[in-house]
């Protein structure tokens, strides 16, 4: 196994099979007009599982399948098929927002995956529509039952909480996952590319979150765990597990083993990196398999970023890309980078 240069495996993959996305998130696509990726730069399936093996045989051994919205990718049951039969994969998850998860999850869990996040931000349909530019809500709930029933031992929900948006309905949350049987994530938020409205006032630390959820449960216990997962866990007084990915305030570039490939084939070692490796170009360029190996473990090896950190330790921050320059390169936005 390979390791950067401050000792982080390369072990996640996050693989990004489209740029688009059916809802416009505030905190994520709040212009009204995307410069999307070119249709022809698209990674072809084959193309993706070929870089697959050379992750896997770099070490990879966790791939989370994301976008945009990826349930948005014609035909995702067969890339799914095509990754599952990795044998060097232990994991195999997929972040959606939810809206086409009823419709496809049975596909999807026949093709091989194995465990399932979606995204929810609100339980309430204004909230919802204004927060997302969508009305799709219903279509949530009924992805989120799909997913009760085709995951009953458990899946995640993530949310990102917004000040003055959605930080009054954390316990409403919690409640909703328990009678699902789901593990509730709450994320702080970022700064990233596409959160182009972020503020620092708008932000929910990890702090306010478990103030705020143990004035209404109580004691709350830490979760002791070996993970290089992003959310800290913690458990309810009834046995409840919850988890924080507190990227903003406390975050967890010290154990950061994921990197990122864009659906046309841009690899990038940090959600906050500028400068990716153009896999696309080597592969359809003719490099061998070997060779484009040999340049993704000679990357990794160099590797030093800890975005959120450098972040962090700025004091003064505002949005991480001025949307100008989110609308010359679609590759710094994280709808493109899969989050
Ligand atoms: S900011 Fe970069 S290094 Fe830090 S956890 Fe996120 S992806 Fe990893």
């Amino acid at each position: 196994m390979i390791s950067d240069l401050l000792g982080r495996p390369l072990r996640n993959l996050r693989l990004s099979v489209t740029d688009r996305c059916n809802l416009r998130c505030e905190y994520c696509m709040p212009e009204d007009d995307y410069k999307w990726l070119p249709r022809e730069d698209l990674l072809h399936f084959e193309e993706i599982s070929s870089l697959v093996d050379v992750f896997t045989a770099s070490g990879v051994d966790r791939v989370r399948i994301t976008g945009g919205e990826p349930l948005l990718r014609r035909d995702l049951p067969t890339l799914m098929a095509m990754v599952s039969s990795k044998p060097a994969l232990k994991d195999l998850a997929l972040t959606t927002n939810g809206i086409l998860l009823a419709d496809q999850i049975d596909a999807l869990a026949a093709a091989g995956l194995r465990r399932i996040t979606v995204s929810l931000d609100t339980l309430h349909a204004d909230r919802f529509k204004a927060l997302t530019r969508s009305d799709e809500l219903a279509r949530v709930h009924d992805g989120m039952q799909a997913a009760r029933r085709v995951f009953p031992a458990g899946f995640k929900i993530d949310t990102v909480v917004i000040k003055g948006v959605n930080d009054d309905e954390l316990a409403d949350l919690i409640e909703y996952g328990r009678a699902l049987g789901a593990e509730v994530r709450f994320i702080e938020y970022m700064d990233v590319g596409g959160a182009t409205k972020w503020s620092p006032a708008d932000v929910v630390s990890r702090a306010d979150i478990l103030a705020t959820l143990s004035a209404r449960y109580g004691a709350i216990a830490p979760i002791v765990e070996e993970s290089s997962a992003p959310a800290d866990r913690y458990q309810l007084r009834d046995g409840t597990v919850f988890g924080i990915i507190s990227s903003t305030t406390q975050p967890f570039c010290g154990s950061c083993d994921r990197s990122r490939l864009t659906a046309d084939g841009m690899w990038y070692q940090c959600l906050y990196a500028t400068q990716g490796v153009d896999l696309r170009a080597a592969l359809r360029g003719g490099v061998s398999v070997d060779d484009i190996g040999a340049m993704i473990r000679g990357s990794w090896s160099a590797r030093t970023d800890r975005g959120a950190e450098d972040r962090l330790a700025l004091g003064d921050r505002r949005a991480f890309v001025p949307v100008n320059s989110l609308k010359k390169d679609p590759h710094l936005e994280m709808h493109t980078r899969g989050g």
